[in-house]
């Protein structure tokens, strides 16, 4: 029998990922509660930024600065006063953005909006018709709001590291996952998880937003022999999702992630979750482990996929991201 090849095990991924319950549990959540496509750029970015850790933690966060913008979150940051913001926002903190690192990031999405009316319309100005992709754009965009003063909320302008680490940038090797992850939900086409609103990038000029799991999966795939992320592996694996669709490589990218989030692929090789795994004939991991003996706890109830979670025994349930919609726009 002949493998079916890298095209359709991602293809078999996709179809058997339950993209509703499976963004529940994604940031792009909060984006996805609201209408108006200025109110979704603006809780994309806010979102996208604070995207690093344990998704609890960093969603009470999000839910708190939500709650602060008062259900239209585009209305508040073009009205943003850090004088009248910074003390209800300070008490905010996230690992290593304090409250006036998140208050600095909504004032400078205020002067984005101010100047170019929308934060797409600032990103399309870097972006060339002859990139090869969109590192130059991102570079750009993230020249231009770093260039924004920032006295008004540090007293001088700078960028402490809590601000900083908003801006990771492909010109120092950073992979950049969480603004690749926001123009991945902002520019490919609204399949039921992105936006498509950007639509003057195309999406095969996306990079791959790399995590750990993707990181991990395209090895077991021999899509990379690359151990350590950075933009030069994302670029790397990106080609080799090309090769699956060249006009939308990161199709199978939330797929590919949420195989890893949700336990289906855990980082210690279950064999049961293995062989109920779409990935299993193109996975170098996959066919050594399920050919190895297997613990009979694991595989005396043999799982389905995607049905059944097959997740590691004694692994815990994940928090839902509520799903509520917020008053936005129609
Ligand atoms: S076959 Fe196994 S190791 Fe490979 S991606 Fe699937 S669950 Fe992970």
């Amino acid at each position: 029998m002949s493998r079916p090849g890298l095209r359709e095990v991602l293809e078999r991924l996709n179809r058997s990922t339950d993209r509703a319950s499976r963004i529940a549990e994604d940031p792009i959540a909060f984006p996805r509660r609201f209408r108006d496509p200025a109110d979704i750029e603006i809780v994309a970015w806010l979102a996208a930024s604070l995207s690093y850790g344990r998704v609890p933690l960093f969603s009470a966060v999000l839910e708190r600065l939500l709650d602060r913008m008062g259900g239209r979150p585009r209305a508040y940051v073009e009205r943003f006063d850090p004088a009248v913001e910074l003390p209800r926002l300070r008490p905010l903190y996230y690992r290593m953005n304090k409250g006036i690192d998140i208050a600095c990031l909504i004032y400078l999405m205020r002067e984005v909006v101010r100047a170019h009316g929308s934060v797409g319309a600032l990103f399309a100005q870097g972006a060339g018709p002859d990139d090869a992709d969109v590192g130059p754009a991102l570079e750009s965009f993230l020249s231009r709001v770093l260039a924004i003063d920032t006295s008004p909320v540090y007293g001088s302008h700078r960028h402490p590291y809590g601000l900083a680490q908003f801006f990771s940038r492909p010109s120092k090797g950073s992979a950049c996952k969480r603004l690749n992850m926001l123009l991945r939900w902002l520019v490919r086409p609204d399949d039921g998880v992105d936006f498509g609103l950007w639509t003057f990038l195309e999406p095969s000029k996306l990079i791959v937003p790399l995590d750990t799991h993707v990181l991990r999966i395209s090895r077991y795939l021999g899509l990379t022999r690359r151990r350590t992320g950075g933009w030069q592996t994302a670029r790397a694996i990106t080609r080799r999702l090309a090769e699956a669709d060249p006009a939308d490589p990161l199709k199978y990218d939330f797929a590919l992630c949420h195989l890893g989030i949700s336990g289906r692929c855990p980082p210690a090789s279950v064999p049961a979750c293995c062989r109920a795994c779409p990935l299993l004939a193109e996975c170098a991991k996959g066919r050594a482990v399920t050919r190895a003996p297997s613990p009979p706890e694991l595989l005396a109830e043999p799982a389905s996929f995607p049905a059944v979670p097959c997740a590691l025994p004694g692994r815990r349930p994940r928090a839902r991201i509520r799903s509520s919609k917020a008053t936005s726009g129609p």
